[in-house]
Order: structure tokens, then sequence, then C-alpha cells
């Protein structure tokens, strides 16, 4: 069965796009419903949806479905399309590239733009050291390497990770990650030699200064792992699907000093908070840590799948020739969209317009906290900045209310995403090209929603 589709077909994207929130349809309508049956029966249940609206086209700040309506995108494809979707620089490398040669495998015949590409993230990554570059396909897969090149570089093999940790969904990347449904139930065993340690969470570990936080958690690594056995630390400088976390000021330099300390080597997972989406082109700069080793992915490359780990030249190099790599790492197409991604942050200031996204965020969702004693906080960088939701009067997660608030947007035409270890957490994360008015009409539309619904938990 073929879908013939409607003028939907040659709908051509990027920021040129109509910016605005148009409905003229219910969300889902009825292209999309149609097309959500035949998703059931094709693809496996497993691989769910958060809006039931089939894409057509997007760009700038929105994303037009089947049926015609343009909706405010407030999730960047899970924070991916940090330049916007189909970003002009982006396309027009990709058309040129695809046109020359579409893959050799970088370990069969090299080419200049992974070379440029492992450049540019030594450039752009934390500290002045030597460094070198490898590139892979996924968050998950990039996790995994550093991993990997951890062990090789201090011949140890514990890991540490921390609660409420989310590093992928493949084997090795399920035991760092710390959230069980949906993330990990079901699919173990899970690798061995991964330590979970207690995080700072300002709002729910009772006050505890950075400092204090740090101190509980090397102890606990001390006392049951040994830092004679623990190759790494992973850690989101600011936690992505677990919340959206801050840590409180000086938890990051005190882990980081301690792993430095004890040949244990220091790796931010910037795979959700990488390239300018904090306000900064890494979120590690915010913390003023220097990580030994750097993850990035998702904002990395336009949209196409790229990622890479970057770091100390000597922890780098220190893996055997042919002991990592892939067939598909660093493809050239992703290489040279990353290119022109990397070019859009830059010579489009979009790190200055994350601030600017912060500041009418925090304006408008701290009106909102201050309203509303649900509101428990406002938290985050840049244009990654979150909500927790709690009962008004226990201060307990309140899910129900969040996954009714996050189906209210949606039926009004804004794509919004939730998070957090207790699902009470609604995030924030436009594409950097939104124009301040979506910004501010999808805000007042999720305002809207809250007001309109009563306390959920009793
Ligand atoms: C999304 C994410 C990953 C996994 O990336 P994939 O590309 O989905 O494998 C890892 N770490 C963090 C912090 C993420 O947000």
């Amino acid at each position: 069965m073929t879908i013939v589709d409607t003028a939907s077909a040659t709908l051509t994207g990027g920021p040129s796009l109509p910016q605005e929130r148009r409905l003229v349809t219910a969300i889902p309508g009825p292209e999309s419903r149609r097309r959500m049956e035949r998703k059931t029966q094709a693809v496996a249940a497993g691989v769910g949806t958060t809006i039931p609206v089939f894409a057509a086209a997007a760009g700038g700040g929105v994303l037009v479905d089947v049926d015609g309506n343009s909706l405010i995108d407030f999730g960047s494809g899970i924070a991916v399309t940090g330049v916007g979707n189909a970003a002009p620089r982006v396309v027009e490398a990709v058309q040129a590239q695809v046109a020359q040669f579409t893959h050799t495998c970088f370990t069969v015949a090299p080419y200049d733009s992974y070379v440029e590409v492992a450049e540019a993230l030594n450039r752009l990554t934390p500290g002045d050291h030597a460094k070198r570059s490898a590139l892979f396909n996924s968050g998950a897969e990039a996790v995994e390497n550093a991993v990997k090149i951890a062990r090789h570089y201090t011949g140890k093999q514990a890991v540490v990770a921390f609660d409420h940790a989310y590093h992928g969904r493949t084997n090795l990347t399920m035991a760092l990650t710390a959230k069980n449904q949906p993330y990990k139930s079901g699919f173990g065993p899970f690798a061995s030699e991964i330590y979970r340690a207690p995080l700072s969470y300002p709002l729910r570990d009772g006050g505890l200064s950075g400092a204090e936080a740090a101190r509980r958690a090397i102890l606990h690594i001390e006392k049951q792992v040994g830092a004679e056995n623990l190759a790494a630390i992973i850690i989101e400088p600011i936690q992505g699907e677990g919340g959206f976390i801050v840590p409180a000021d000086g938890f990051l330099p005190a882990l980081a000093d301690w792993a430095a300390a004890n040949g244990v080597v220091f790796i931010a997972d910037e795979v959700q908070t990488g390239f300018a989406r904090t306000g900064a082109m890494f979120a590690s700069e915010h913390f003023g840590i220097v990580p030994d080793l750097v993850v990035t992915a998702k904002g990395i490359a336009g949209g196409l799948p790229l990622s890479a780990v970057t770091g100390r030249a000597e922890i780098m190099d220190a893996p055997q020739v042919g002991g990592l790599g892939g067939t598909y790492g660093g493809n050239p197409l992703a290489c040279v969209a990353a290119l022109a991604t990397i070019e859009t942050y830059e010579q489009e200031g979009l790190v200055e317009r994350a601030r600017q996204i912060g500041r009418i965020l925090f304006e408008k969702l701290g009106a909102l906290r201050d309203a509303d004693a649900r509101v428990a906080e406002v938290r985050g960088f840049g244009a990654m900045v979150a909500i927790e939701l709690v009962h008004p009067v226990t201060g307990e997660p309140d899910a129900a209310l969040t996954s009714r608030v996050a189906a209210a947007a949606h039926a009004a035409g804004v794509v919004l995403l939730t998070c957090g270890t207790y699902g009470n957490v609604i995030r924030f994360l436009p594409p950097l090209s939104m124009p301040d008015h979506l910004l501010v009409e999808g805000l007042d539309i999720v305002a809207d929603a809250l007001a309109s619904i009563g306390t959920v938990t009793a």
C-alpha cells in the first residue's frame, strides 16, 4: 500500500516556512490518524511516539504535519535541531556531498570532512590541552566508546554513573542509565562493573550544598568501588532525561578534582547539553570544569546521525589501531552536515541566541512558578529549561498533572516533551532558530493548559 500524499509531498522545510501556529484539523488530524494505524501494523510497538502527528516539513520554530497543521516545536527532535530543521547551510552541504560520494568507510579510505569535524571538536570543547576525537553514529555508541577508551587507558574496569542518569539504550548504556521504566525493564542482564553514586539534586536532597553532595558521592565511591578499581566517572553536567537537574555549585568541580587526583577519567556526557544549547558551547563551561573526555551527539549535525568522543590526546590515543571505529562512524553526509551546523552556531551567534531564549523562558516560567504552587522549580540554562510539577501541599511529584499538561499542549499545537525520574518535569528545548513570538505563544499555551487543569493527585 502506498500513501498517495496530499500537498505535503512537495512542501519544502527550513526557516522560510511560515512561522506560525496554525491548526486546520484536530490534533491528530485524519491523515495522521490513518498513518498511525499503518505504523501500528508495521513498526514494533516498543518504538513509541510522543505526539501522534506525522511530519511533512519543519524549519525555524515550526513542525508542519501531513494534515497541514503547523505546530510550535518545543522539542527540536530531543535537542537535535539546534540550528533548526533543514537549516540552509546543512541542506546545501548535504546536497553537494551526496552527489560526490556517500560512503567509503573512513577506516578504509579516509576523507577530509571527518578530519575537519575532529579539528572543530578539538577546538570547541573545554580546555586547551592537546586533543583527539573519534566519530560514531549515536550518543549511546559514543558513550560506549568513551568507556572503552577510559578502561584501556587506565587498565581499570569499574565505571561510576549517577542517580537519574541517562546514557542510552544499548547494553552498556542501559547499565549506566538509572531509570527502570521504560528503558531497562525486561532487558537484562546488564553489563558488569557499573556502579551508581548519589547526585546533587537541590530540590530533592534536603538542601545539601554542592560540596556536601560531592563529599557524599566521593565517600560512596571510595567505600563501595575504590579508586584503584575505577576507570571513569561519567556524568551529564545537566541531566537530560533524568529531569534537567542542575547540580548545586561546586558539585562537579569537586568530582572532577577528585577524579584527577585519583587516576580516574572524568567523562562529561554532553550529548543533550552540547552545542550552544545551554547558552555556552558546552555546559561544562557553566561549572568551570574541563572534562578528560567529552561525549557529543544530538546537536552536532543538524539532524544527521553523528556522535563523537573528544578528549586528552594521551587518553584518546591509548587504544590500539583498529580498536575504535565502525562501518558508518563519521559518515561523509553527517560530517559535512556537522561542519555546516558548527558554522551556523558560530556565524549566527547561536550561543547568545540560546541565552536570549533562556531569558524569555525564565521570565515566563518564573511568573508561572510565582503564581502556581504546583510549579516547584524552574531550572536550566539557556534554551534547556524545565519546570518540575508537584502537589502544592505535599510536594510529591505529580506525573499525572504533567502528562495532562503535555496532552493539552499537544492538542493546542505545541510539541512539548516531559522527562524526569518521577515523570513530573516539562522540558523546553526549542530550536535556536525559533522566533520570539512563537516562543512566547507556546509558553502562554502551556501556562493556560496548566491553569485549566485542577490538581490531579489528591
Ligand atoms: C540522548 C542521550 C544519549 C543517547 O543518545 P542516542 O543518540 O539516543 O543513542 C546519551 N546521553 C544523553 C545525555 C542523552 O541525552
